[in-house]
């Protein structure tokens, strides 16, 4: 097993006590899981419904659960239940959905707006044109089961940190812009979700109030398993 003890142990001094730390455990193990729970960590992000229900259904129930990967509307019916932050909403049909099924659950179910900000266009995401859209309809105007609380966005795969840089900033912007229009009176609307192993002191010097980081923390990822 890679020492994850004591990468949480390092990592964390680089974090501001106000940035939250997701700890990305896609394909890792439960018994991996469990070795940061013991240190104490409660914040575990999964990019796929169908690995994250069975790891909530094995690992302590007080483990927050975030949803970070692409989503199908028609997946958000099985971690309705017991999601406790949506990362990757990036269209007005998943949302409407979510509400839908948060209310079957009788919950309401935090969500961030994930941004594309990437120069690359393989990456999800909403433009402002389309965020503006949903949040002045009237359908969501009328959503009792959905809070947002932010924006999440995923940078260019590169090594040109200026580029990344770039990018994490118009996250800042947006984020800027939108609260000032949309959420000035609301104190929730507070998340910008952006950095990963290999960017995020670069995503925290730009704004970052939540990391995603997996590879730094359990090692490489094998997708062969
Ligand atoms: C896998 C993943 C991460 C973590 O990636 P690392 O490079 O291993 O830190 C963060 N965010 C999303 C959306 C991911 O899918």
């Amino acid at each position: 097993m890679a020492h994850i003890a004591e990468n949480f142990e390092h990592i964390k001094k680089t974090i501001p006590a106000d940035v939250k730390l997701v700890a990305v455990s896609k394909t890792k193990s439960a018994e991996e899981i469990m070795e940061l729970y013991n240190c104490g960590h409660r914040i575990f992000g999964e990019s796929k419904a169908q690995e994250l229900v069975p790891k909530y259904e094995e690992l302590p129930k007080d483990i927050k659960w975030h949803m970070i990967g692409h989503l199908q509307s028609n997946k958000v019916k099985y971690i309705a239940p017991f999601v406790s932050l949506i990362h990757s909403v990036d269209s007005f049909k998943l949302l409407k959905t979510v509400n839908k099924e948060a209310k079957k659950n009788h919950r309401t179910i935090d969500c961030l707006l994930q941004m594309h900000i990437a120069e690359e266009d393989t990456k999800f995401g909403l433009d402002m044109q389309e965020v503006c859209e949903i949040l002045e309809s009237k359908e969501y105007a009328q959503m009792q089961n959905i809070r947002i609380t932010g924006l999440m966005c995923m940078a260019t795969f590169t090594e040109d940190t200026e580029q990344i840089k770039r990018e994490f900033r118009q996250l800042h912007g947006f984020f800027g812009t939108i609260k000032e229009k949309y959420f000035s009176q609301d104190p929730d609307f507070r998340e910008r979700s952006m950095g990963m192993s290999d960017d995020y002191t670069i995503a925290i010097a730009e704004g970052s109030t939540m990391v995603r980081v997996g590879s730094l923390l359990f090692g490489k990822r094998d997708y062969t398993k």
